[in-house]
């Protein structure tokens, strides 16, 4: 099994030896093949030397380092230009996430130029996507839990991003405001996706030019669910797999009931058909979705690589307890 692991260092940890030296003991303990490090943009650039040092420890202990870059999330110094192409996601009225909305070109030439910045800093050996879609398909009224929830609520809305340029792309549709009538019309539903879908499709094909330019790999963190979540928000995860545009996806399938990790683990091979990806199924042991006992975890990775992943992506390296490593290390 190939386990991989999220983690999210910051420089002042990475600049403590003790601290990198703990890292890697427990990296071991997991039997971990590499690791998705999730490195703040704008802490790597303003200190690149803790993190290139671990780049380079990662390569000596035989740990594959992926640096993770999220395309369209809001840059570390943003201009007052990029403020207004970035759209607000609220939830009973509190801010849940900022970013930059993909409908812009010069957001999608920015996550290009941006990932660029960070691969001239690190020359990591692989490149880790995550959030590499529009933010949050539905509408916030109807709350958090639908994040996870397999039912029809999540067909009753879908999030229609307020920025400006995707309030200009819904005129341009039909040449006028659309009405209630239009907005849950498939057609017009269909055509939004369909745009959602080219935008966030032409970033992903610059970062596979960059990344083979570079003799990198490239991987990306999907949405499990692939027809209520991840194809409504622009991320066609299968057909990129198909197309050949990944090395590795992980499908972020958390769930405290190993059915349903089950369930959606053997939807999405069916799905992928014969594409050649690396399957390594993202695995939580406490996130959004509920908790899971080490034990639980253990029990959904082996049966997912039971089922043909070729390994587990555990969410996250931070999470993990004494209990977890034990478990691990005795596999
Ligand atoms: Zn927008």
């Amino acid at each position: 099994m190939r386990i991989y692991t999220w983690f999210y260092p910051d420089a002042a940890q990475l600049a403590r030896p003790e601290y990198v030296a703990d890292i890697v003991a427990r990296l071991k303990r997991l039997r971990a093949a590499g690791l998705y490090c999730m490195a703040d943009e704008g802490d790597v650039l303003r200190n690149t030397t803790p993190w290139r040092a671990f780049v380079a420890r990662c390569h000596d202990e035989g740990l594959d380092f992926q640096l993770g870059f999220l395309p369209f999330s809001e840059p570390p110094d943003p201009t007052p230009e990029m403020l207004r192409r970035r759209y607000t996601y609220l939830q009973d009225g509190e801010l849940k996430y900022r970013g930059l909305c993909p409908a812009w070109p010069e957001n999608r030439m920015l996550a290009a130029h941006r990932a660029t910045q960070l691969l001239d800093a690190l020359q990591p050996p692989a490149l880790h996507l995550d959030f590499m879609r529009y933010y949050f398909a539905n509408n916030p009224i109807f709350g958090v839990n639908l994040e996870w929830e397999d039912g029809r609520k999540w067909l009753d809305t879908y999030f229609h991003c307020d920025c400006p340029l995707c309030q200009t792309e819904r005129l341009e549709l039909l040449g006028r405001e659309a009405t209630t009538y239009d907005r849950q019309h498939p057609a017009f539903i269909f055509k939004r996706i369909q745009q959602r879908g080219q935008h966030v499709e032409e970033v992903l094909r610059a970062l596979r030019r960059l990344t083979t330019q570079h003799d990198m790999r490239l991987t990306v963190a999907v949405r499990v669910q692939v027809f209520n979540r991840a194809l409504i928000e622009g991320q066609d995860w299968p057909r990129w797999c198909e197309e050949g545009l990944l090395d590795a996806v992980s499908p972020m399938n958390y769930a405290t009931d190993l059915a349903t990790v089950e369930h959606r683990f053997q939807e999405n091979q069916r799905l992928l058909r014969q594409a050649r990806v690396e399957v390594l199924e993202g695995l939580a042991r406490r996130s959004s979705a509920g908790e899971n006992t080490p034990e639980q975890l253990l029990a959904q990775a082996q049966r997912v690589v039971e089922l043909g992943a070729d390994g587990v992506a555990l969410f996250h390296l931070g999470v993990l307890d004494e209990e977890d490593f034990r478990l691990w290390e005795a596999l």
